[in-house]
């Protein structure tokens, strides 16, 4: 049989690559897929090959198979989509978001340097930077996440790299992603961005001006909630250098879970809006609520930079911050355990709704009371509606005087 030729993606809109990305049915047998390969070892039929391959073992640009610990043709497919679907030069996988962020850093930073980071970074990409760079000679220090421009005031001699997340995390400021680099450009330094949240389809880092981007594809990427992975995606200028180090470092991820992200992609699409959607009409009902004293969700008017995402984000996604009036803990447990649909667990991204408490940094302009963290998930948005309706009447129904709320 003639298998047809996987399609040009030169100009395809990104609904379309979602489906053609990381595959190549007439390399694999005419599957849809393409398939897991679990390797270590590949082995060459003769002495030359061999050679050949060993020669060219050192190339970052070489995309032979030599052995499991430099990728497969699994792990390559994955790679090659995400970094086409943000625009960036190529992407190299890792075992999970965690490990891209450290990679990525000990890549490109050496002892004696300096990092900014944005205040409002993943809390354990914090800890990090505190506890773990240092022992290596790497100094981080914190900048307000809307500094924008004004970033040039803190960039030091040392200063190589300035490290952004927009929005952060926890809550949910959207940066000047282009600012920041085009400052950071001006001193010699790199922009490093976290684009965890919006994924690929609704930030395109490198159009923003970053040199490198990473994700916890565990999140939206896998999208279910199965499996622990990772991507930086980089420049031209950057890709060998930061892939030497990561694998160096010994850095990799097993096929499986380069499948799991290769099949998470071919419904982000619908997903994220799904997501989107539900976000949205949760926050927006959660800002009607006697309960709640502010909505930390990028795609609200009100919301700190939201001007920033109107300009330079595609959508938003499924995670937001509810700021509760204060309110005292054995009230927060009653409210966090009464909900049937929002289960407590840490991470999201996946299909499933989860709530829970956020730690923040100290500085965080945010109203007095108690932080959580929602991440709305596929179920129908009603449903969400009542179970959080029904937690709030719990929590009403315990407390001794509701109208006492400040
Ligand atoms: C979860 C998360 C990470 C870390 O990813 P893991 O796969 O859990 O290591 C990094 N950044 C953000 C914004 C995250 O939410």
């Amino acid at each position: 049989m003639t298998l047809r030729h996987c399609p040009s993606t030169a100009t395809m809109r990104d609904d379309t690559l979602l489906t053609h990305l990381g595959r190549d049915p007439a390399g694999h047998a005419g599957t849809v897929n393409t398939p897991v390969y679990r390797s270590s070892t590949f082995i060459w039929p003769d002495t030359s090959t061999l050679e050949n391959h060993l020669r060219q073992a050192d190339d970052p640009h070489y995309r032979g198979h030599i052995y499991g610990r430099n990728g497969n043709p699994t792990t390559a497919a994955f790679e090659d989509a995400v970094a086409r679907l943000e625009g960036g030069f190529r992407g190299l996988i890792m075992p999970s978001g965690l490990a891209a962020i450290v990679g990525a850093v000990l890549a490109v930073a050496r002892s004696g340097d300096h990092i900014l980071v944005t205040d409002n970074c993943y809390w354990h990409a914090r800890q990090v930077f505190d506890q773990v760079l240092p022992r290596y000679g790497i100094q981080a220090t914190y900048f307000a996440p809307m500094l924008g421009e004004d970033i040039a005031g803190l960039i030091r001699p040392n200063t190589r790299l300035v490290y952004a997340e927009a929005p952060g995390s926890s809550t949910f400021e959207v940066q000047d992603v282009p600012t920041l680099a085009r400052v950071a450009h001006a001193h010699g330094a790199l922009l490093m961005l976290d684009n965890t949240w919006a994924t690929p389809l609704f930030f395109k880092a490198f159009e923003h001006g970053a040199d490198i981007s990473i994700h916890a594809a565990t999140k939206y990427l896998v999208g279910h909630s199965d499996a622990m992975l990772g991507v930086i995606v980089t420049t031209e200028a950057l890709y060998a250098t930061v892939r030497e180090t990561v694998r160096h470092l010994g850095y990799i991820a097993s096929a499986d879970d380069a499948y799991l992200g290769l099949r998470g992609l071919r419904t982000l699409g619908v997903r994220l809006r799904q997501h989107e959607r539900s976000a949205l009409t949760v926050a927006h009902w959660l800002q009607q609520r006697p309960e709640v004293a502010q909505v930390l969700h990028p795609a609200l008017p009100e919301a700190t930079g939201h001007a920033l995402f109107k300009r330079d984000f595609l959508g938003s996604t499924g995670l937001f911050g509810v700021v509760l009036k204060p309110i005292t803990e054995p009230l927060i447990k009653t409210f966090l355990e009464s909900l049937n649909l929002f289960a407590m667990g840490a991470s999201w991204g996946g299909f499933e709704s989860l709530i829970r408490p956020q730690q923040c940094a100290p500085s965080a302009q945010i109203a007095p009371g108690v932080l959580l963290r929602l991440h709305v998930g596929l179920e129908a948005v009603e449903d969400l509606i009542a179970d959080l309706q029904q937690g709030f009447e719990h929590l009403k129904f315990t407390q001794r005087s509701p109208r006492s709320l400040p």
